[in-house]
C-alpha cells in the first residue's frame, strides 16, 4: 500500500495562457476559470480526506498550509469570488478558506453562508444566493440556477437539508447538509459555459438557456444516464461535454487519478455515444507536476 504524505501534496505549477477564457480541472466538481483579467473558482476540494476518515464519521479538516499553496497558485492570474454548488465536504469543506486566503466572497447558498460564519469569514465576504441571481466578474456573468443533487449513495441524495447555524471546523462529512443546489450558467463575450457539478436535475431548468459548453458531473448518476443527458446537455444544445467529478476524491490530488467507485463510466460513455450533438473532452488531472490551463473559449 502506498501511503501519500500530506507535506509532499503541493500544488502544480499551472501554466496559463494571456488570452482567451482558460479553465483547469481541480478534481472533483472543482473549477477554476479565468479570461486573464478575472476569474472564480467552483468547488475547490484539496483536502481530499480518506474514505475511512469520512464514513467512520471523523471531524474533517479543512487542511489550511495545502489551501494557502493553491489559492497562491490561482492567485495568479486570480479570482474575484468563491462559488459552492452545494455545501456537502467535498464541494464546501474547503472553499470559505479559498475565500478568506484572497479576501474574496464565498458565494452560494444560506446553507454555505453557514460555512462562511462558522468558519470565520467578515459578513461582506459572504454572498448569500438565490436562484435566478447573478454575479458580474469583469467581462464574466454567472448565473445561479436551481438544480437538483444526483442519487449519488445507494440510490439516496446523502446528507440532505440544510446547514441551519453557523459550521464551525473541524465538523464529520454528516455535518456538511445539501442546501441548496445550484448550477452556474457562466456568460462571457468569447462563449458560454455550464457548470452541472451534480447528476441530477429539474426538468425544465434550462428552458430558453443555450450554452456552448457544459462541465458536467458525471458520478452518482444512480442508472438515469440518457435521462440526465436528455434533460441537461440537450436542452443547453452544447456541442462539448467536459466531464468533471469522476475522480476518486478519497484520494490526494498529487496521487495518480483513479476513477471513483460506481462510476460506471463505460455506461456513461456508451449512452452518450447515441447523441451526436457534442463531443466529450476529458479535462486534464492536476496530479502531474506541471500541466497547461486548458481553453475554455479562445481569444479573438
Ligand atoms: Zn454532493
Amino acid at each position: 500500500m502506498i501511503i501519500f504524505m500530506r507535506e509532499k501534496n503541493i500544488p502544480p505549477e499551472i501554466n496559463f495562457k494571456k488570452d482567451g477564457v482558460q479553465y483547469c480541472w481541480l478534481g472533483t466538481a472543482g473549477v477554476y476559470i479565468c479570461d486573464g483579467k478575472n476569474g472564480f473558482v467552483i468547488d475547490p476540494y484539496v483536502s481530499r480526506h480518506g474514505m475511512a476518515r469520512v464514513f467512520l464519521g471523523l471531524p474533517l479538516k479543512p487542511e489550511l498550509c495545502l489551501i494557502k499553496q493553491w489559492a497562491d497558485v490561482l492567485g495568479n492570474p486570480g479570482y474575484d469570488a468563491v462559488l459552492v454548488s452545494h455545501s456537502h465536504f467535498d464541494h464546501l469543506l474547503d472553499a470559505p478558506f479559498f475565500a478568506l486566503e484572497r479576501g474574496v466572497p464565498l458565494t452560494g447558498s444560506s446553507s454555505t453562508a453557514m460555512a462562511g460564519r462558522g468558519y470565520g469569514l467578515d459578513r461582506a465576504l459572504i454572498d448569500e444566493v438565490r436562484p435566478g441571481d447573478s454575479r458580474a466578474y469583469g467581462d464574466f456573468t454567472v448565473t445561479f440556477i436551481e438544480s437538483a443533487h444526483g442519487p449519488a449513495f445507494a440510490g439516496r441524495i446523502p446528507y440532505p437539508g440544510a446547514i441551519g447555524a453557523p459550521l464551525v471546523p473541524p465538523r464529520p462529512a454528516t455535518a456538511y447538509r445539501l442546501g441548496t443546489t445550484f448550477s452556474f450558467l457562466v456568460e462571457h463575450p468569447l462563449g458560454t459555459a455550464v457548470h452541472h457539478g451534480s447528476a441530477g436535475f429539474i426538468k425544465g431548468m434550462y428552458d430558453g438557456i443555450r450554452a456552448d459548453k457544459i462541465f458536467l458531473g458525471i458520478a452518482g448518476r444512480g442508472g438515469n444516464t440518457a435521462e440526465y443527458i436528455e434533460n441537461v446537455v440537450i436542452p443547453l444544445q452544447a456541442r462539448t461535454v467536459i466531464p468533471v467529478h469522476f475522480d476518486n476524491f478519497f484520494r490526494p490530488l498529487n496521487a495518480p487519478m483513479k476513477y471513483v467507485p460506481g462510476l460506471h463510466l463505460k455506461e456513461f460513455l456508451e449512452t452518450a455515444s447515441r447523441y451526436n450533438s457534442f463531443d466529450i473532452v476529458f479535462p486534464p488531472f492536476v496530479s502531474s507536476s506541471s500541466f497547461e490551463a486548458q481553453t475554455l473559449f479562445s481569444g479573438n
